[in-house]
């Protein structure tokens, strides 16, 4: 009779365990359901704030839980992209030889035509802004004015194919690039603010293979102290927890500093003639180093 009350009761707790591990898989099968239903609610804009902002509260837990409290005196390294992350400039420097090889022949001896064209980029900028289209604006507009006309047709389509050429070119990141980012990454919100043409630099972005590194990105018109105002405040961080890294004093680092930031200048072997401006040496908030291989070691000892 004992035998037969112990089976009884037996297969009651195995029932009871079987019904309730039935409820409990329904329950997570239907919270799956709505997280999926939520999930598909979502625009790809806010998959990615939603990503970016895990990110956030991972990063600011791992930099609290660095050992000995020693944590960055930055939340955000943001990067200049053209001549700082990837070659720009050495192909607008080997356009500019094209051009004047193509265009001595209409104009008179003696003509410096890269000081032509510098001008023509110079009074131009305010109309076309930066990138490889205005520059290419620029081009045609400097060959056909500075020959008074008579700048051959064949000339000119050997440059457009130039622009074209540029405008297309695979990004080549500069030594060390990725690594850096990943390092930089582990324990700050790592950012790229470049200006110029929104489509090409767009392009250059996604096929970098680095983007999905970044926390945000910034395609802006000018880097001046209102910009930079701007994108400090939509990307919530403070002028003094804001360090920009870039290859232009007069871009990524002047403007920066006047609010309030610092900045990393790492030189590019050429620089545009419009970017050039006194280094400001002697700063509290500036640096200079040689490589960009060599940021972090420089942004984690400030
Ligand atoms: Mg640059």
């Amino acid at each position: 009779m004992l035998v037969v009350v112990l089976v009884v009761v037996l297969v009651d707790v195995v029932l009871v365990v079987v019904v309730a591990g039935a409820m409990v898989a329904t329950v997570v099968v239907f919270v799956d359901e709505v997280a999926s239903a939520e999930e598909q609610a979502l625009t790809a804009k806010d998959i990615v704030t939603r990503r970016r902002r895990a990110r956030r509260d991972r990063t600011e837990f791992m930099s609290g839980a660095t050992l000995g409290g020693n944590t960055s005196r930055f939340d955000v390294v943001a990067f200049d992209a053209d001549d700082t992350l990837w070659h720009s400039e050495d192909g607008f420097h080997a356009a500019e030889n094209t051009f004047c090889e193509l265009v001595r022949p209409f104009v008179t001896e003696g003509v410096d035509l890269r000081a032509v064209l510098t001008a023509t980029e110079r009074v131009n900028l305010p109309t076309y802004g930066y990138g490889v289209k205005a520059f290419g604006l620029s081009m045609l507009e400097a060959a056909i004015s500075v020959s008074e006309g008579r700048v051959s047709s064949d000339v000119l389509e050997k440059l457009l194919s130039v622009i074209r050429e540029l405008l297309l070119a695979p990004v080549r990141l500069l030594p060390g690039v990725a690594e850096v980012i990943v390092d930089l990454a582990k324990d700050h919100r790592v950012a790229i603010i470049t200006k110029g043409d929104l489509v090409h630099q767009t392009r250059k972005v996604s096929t970098s293979g680095i983007d999905h590194l970044f926390d945000h990105v910034e395609i802006v018109l000018e880097k001046d102290v209102p910009t930079y105002e701007r994108v400090l405040r939509e990307i919530d961080v403070e002028p003094h927890r804001f360090c920009m890294v870039g290859n232009s004093v007069k871009s990524d680092a002047l403007p920066v500093l006047e609010l309030g930031g610092h900045a990393v200048h790492v030189p590019y072997r050429v620089l545009w003639e419009l970017e050039r401006a006194e280094h400001p040496v002697n700063h509290p908030r500036f640096g200079q180093v040689e490589a960009i291989t060599d940021v972090p070691s420089w942004v984690r000892g400030r």
